[in-house]
């Protein structure tokens, strides 16, 4: 989701490539569970983060946002994000202990996190949040391995491109001001990138799609 904040108010100032080391490492986050609850809708999922869920669990897009997903506006889209549900706001996946129910298969914002993206020029750093995580004392850690997800450039690729195509999407709607126009490329988003199964392919599948879409829209 875009911010519009200044980056030296939230940040140390300091931009990261996936080879650099910053101070992201909060051990086990143990006794902390503070980026899972109350996160309001900002924990918006992309298609691969619902690919992951729907393999991992073995359920379908429909099926998550009976439950722990939920479909809200960002950017000018609808997309999916996790649910904060209850008195206290919690994600569905917190147990009681306070821990991640489906560690292995959380999402891209839960992986990042105290990190956040900055995207210039179509590409992205990353940067690290200085106001947002409790723990004190972190310790230096590879920012590819914190992400901890496999073929991180393919994955990089996909997060710039995804990204601006949803961005370029959101500014050709606003232009346009048709509301049945919104509303079409909207659904045709939720059903293309996230309903219609991956099988197992996710990346040249995706790419296949957006160049699609891109077309489509263009
Ligand atoms: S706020 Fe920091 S320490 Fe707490 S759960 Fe999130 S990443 Fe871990
Ligand atoms: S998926 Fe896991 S890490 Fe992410 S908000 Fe939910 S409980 Fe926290």
């Amino acid at each position: 989701m875009e911010r519009l904040v200044d980056l030296k108010d939230i940040s140390d100032g300091r931009l990261y490539s996936r080879d650099d080391l910053v101070r992201a490492g909060c051990g086990n986050c143990e006794g902390c569970s503070a980026c899972c609850q109350g996160m309001g809708t900002s924990l918006v999922l992309d298609p691969l983060d619902v690919d992951r869920l729907c393999r991992g669990l073995g359920a379908t897009f429909q099926g998550l946002l009976q439950g722990p997903l939920e479909l809200g506006a960002a950017d000018g889209m609808i997309l999916p994000h996790m649910a904060m549900k209850g008195e206290k706001e919690r994600c569905s996946f917190l147990n009681e202990e306070g821990r991640c129910k489906i560690h292995s298969l959380r999402p891209g914002f839960c992986r990042l996190f105290p990190l956040g993206r900055f995207y210039e020029n179509r590409s992205f750093c990353y940067f690290l949040q200085v106001h947002e995580c409790p723990k004190k004392n972190r310790a230096k850690v590879r920012v590819s391995k914190w992400l901890d997800t496999p073929d991180i450039g393919k994955y990089e690729e996909f997060v710039s491109r995804w990204h601006y195509f949803l961005k370029d999407t959101g500014d050709f709607l606003r232009q346009k001001q048709d509301q049945e126009l919104s509303k079409k490329v909207c659904v045709y988003i939720l059903e293309r990138f996230y309903a219609i199964p991956y099988n197992g392919e996710f990346y040249s599948v995706f790419f296949e799609r957006l160049t699609e879409a891109e077309r489509l829209l263009a």
